[in-house]
């Protein structure tokens, strides 16, 4: 008697799709590699078929990642991951806050935005330059279970910029006397980002349910 193989269907299990509300490659991949172990099939909101427009509105990086991934979830029906970062300033009330992506226009580049909070604390005293990088992410499995975390790094703001690493408010944002976040390699910021922290507490929740 012959024997047949087994059709990847019996041999490999059910891959569930999920969705990042984002068409960043970059955060896509990082999210990817992630979830890959929980046996998610990963993909972008565009994958998903949604082509929508977001209005983040919210007054908090929790509002702003929960808005996103409501949107997509109640568009897709596909479990759903969102997140929202930035940078905020004790001296300056938490600005730029939700507004980091657009703190010097919309037009702005990185080094308009890194200018404009320099002048803001020109000569601010160190001890009122604390500062902290936040990423939270949202998690909607299915319509009543939603998960959040949030990740933070702390530092403050530096007299100028410094390194070539990094993005954003790295080269404003020394981790430590020595060093900015932009001095760290990709595999250091890595170890200690917000988002790191943040990955770190959503991959616990992922691993008491799906492991
Ligand atoms: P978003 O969460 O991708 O929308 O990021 C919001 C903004 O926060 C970015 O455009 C950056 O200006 C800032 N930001 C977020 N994460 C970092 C980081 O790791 N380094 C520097 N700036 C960051």
């Amino acid at each position: 008697m012959k024997h047949q193989k087994p059709s990847n269907e019996e041999t490999s299990p059910v891959r569930k799709r999920l969705v990042i509300a984002s068409n960043n490659q970059g955060k896509i991949r990082e999210f990817k590699e992630l979830l890959s172990p929980f046996g998610f099939d990963v993909v972008s909101m565009r994958e998903a078929g949604f082509t929508g427009n977001i209005i983040e509105d919210g007054d908090t990086f929790e509002e702003n990642a929960h808005i996103k991934a409501r949107t997509v979830f109640d568009a897709t029906g596909i479990p759903t991951i969102a997140d929202d970062s930035g940078l905020e300033i004790d001296f300056l009330d938490g600005a730029p806050g939700v507004y980091s992506a657009r703190y010097a226009g919309e037009d702005a580049t990185d080094k308009d935005r890194c200018d404009k909070v320099l002048r803001e604390m020109h000569g601010v005293e160190r001890e009122l330059r604390a500062a902290r990088f936040v990423c939270t992410i949202y998690f909607i499995y299915a319509e009543d279970e939603e998960y959040s975390v949030r990740g933070e790094v702390s530092g403050y703001i530096g007299d100028e910029p410094q390194g070539k690493n990094g993005f954003g408010y790295d080269p404003i944002f020394m981790v430590n006397d020595d060093e900015s976040m932009a001095d760290l390699s990709d595999e250091e910021k890595n170890k200690i980002s917000h988002r790191a922290n943040a990955f770190k507490k959503l991959s616990e929740i992922l691993k008491e349910k799906f492991s």
